[in-house]
């Protein structure tokens, strides 16, 4: 393993270097995800570009939308005081991210560009609208993530571009998110399945699942069911979520048990939202 190690004092400087070397190079976060892919010999860029010390780590708010930048952290988003009512969802998805030196390092941006079908918090910004906010030589474009994903490992941003920020409107109070995580232990483990739901009490329905198919992916006909038989139909919108994954068999679990813990999960994690938003749960 043989790259060039960039370390650029800012945006437009990383964005300089990602163009000059093109396809050779990468952008580097937190490492986690593109280390390990440099190790096994999946990927062997010459050019290594950090993102450190351009000020993308911070999660700030404006009058109606919060801002999350691509290089906060996992344990940021556990730690931050706003996401701990209606985005309950954030800090329960990336409190699960590998181990505690893992959250330490690993940045949201990084968990979105990677576009593993099994990143944690993917599902849980799908079910918020989230848009994405991206910068390169042509200048900046926002995407809402439901298209910036493309397939596993694939996505729209083209290779000059970095991932600067996750955008999605703040939530009403009525309002309630859920993010429920099944693997074959409670640690360090990446997700079998992992459900994100996102319920408001006018009706509004978002479920996102990951680790069914070749990429995280919304159910709008579950959703759209929820929207109109509320708190009876959760176990319904579950059956459908089912049918419409398309999971492998692998040595992590079967096809047909990811089938039945969809069915499951999505169930309950509507179920989640629907007591938050009574009170009835926290
Ligand atoms: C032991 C271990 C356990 C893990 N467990 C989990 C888990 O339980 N759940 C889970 O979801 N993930 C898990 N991961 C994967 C990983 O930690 C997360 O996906 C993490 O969020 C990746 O962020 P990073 O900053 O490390 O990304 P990096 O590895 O730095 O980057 C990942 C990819 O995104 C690109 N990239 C990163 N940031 C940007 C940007 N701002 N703009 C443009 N391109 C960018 C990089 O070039 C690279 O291709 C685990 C990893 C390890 C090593």
């Amino acid at each position: 393993m043989s790259f060039a190690f960039h370390r650029p004092d800012s945006i437009d400087a990383a964005i300089a270097v990602a163009r000059e070397h093109g396809a050779s190079a990468r952008f580097l976060a937190g490492g986690t995800d593109l280390i390990i892919q440099i190790n096994r010999r999946r990927i062997a860029p010459e050019h290594l570009i950090s993102l450190a010390g351009l000020g993308l780590d911070t999660i700030g708010e404006t009058g109606s939308e919060f801002v999350i930048g691509a290089m906060a952290t996992h344990d940021a988003v556990v730690g931050h005081p706003a996401f701990q009512k209606q985005l309950k969802a954030l800090t329960e998805a990336s409190a699960v991210v590998g181990g505690r030196q893992v959250r330490n390092i690993a940045t949201v941006g990084g968990n979105i560009v990677n576009a593993s079908p099994a990143a944690d918090l993917v599902p849980v910004l799908l079910t918020l609208d989230a848009t994405v906010e991206l910068r390169g030589g042509a200048g900046t474009r926002t995407l809402p993530l439901d298209r910036f994903l493309v397939e596993r490992g694939r996505t729209e941003r083209r290779p000059d571009e970095i991932l600067t920020a996750v955008r999605f409107d703040k939530p009403p109070a009525d309002s309630a998110t859920a993010f429920l995580k099944a693997g074959r232990r409670k640690a360090m483990e990446i997700s079998v399945i992992c459900v994100a739901a996102h319920l408001v009490s006018d009706g509004k329905a978002r479920i996102a699942i990951g680790a069914a198919a070749s990429r995280t992916l919304r159910v709008p006909a579950a959703e759209a069911i929820v929207e109109k038989g509320g708190r009876a139909a959760f176990a319904e919108a579950g059956r459908i979520a089912a049918r419409q994954m398309s999971p492998i068999d692998d040595v992590r679990a079967s096809a047909r048990y990811r089938r039945l813990l969809v069915a499951a999960m999505v169930e309950r994690a509507l179920g989640i939202c629907a007591d938050r938003i009574e009170g009835k749960s926290t």
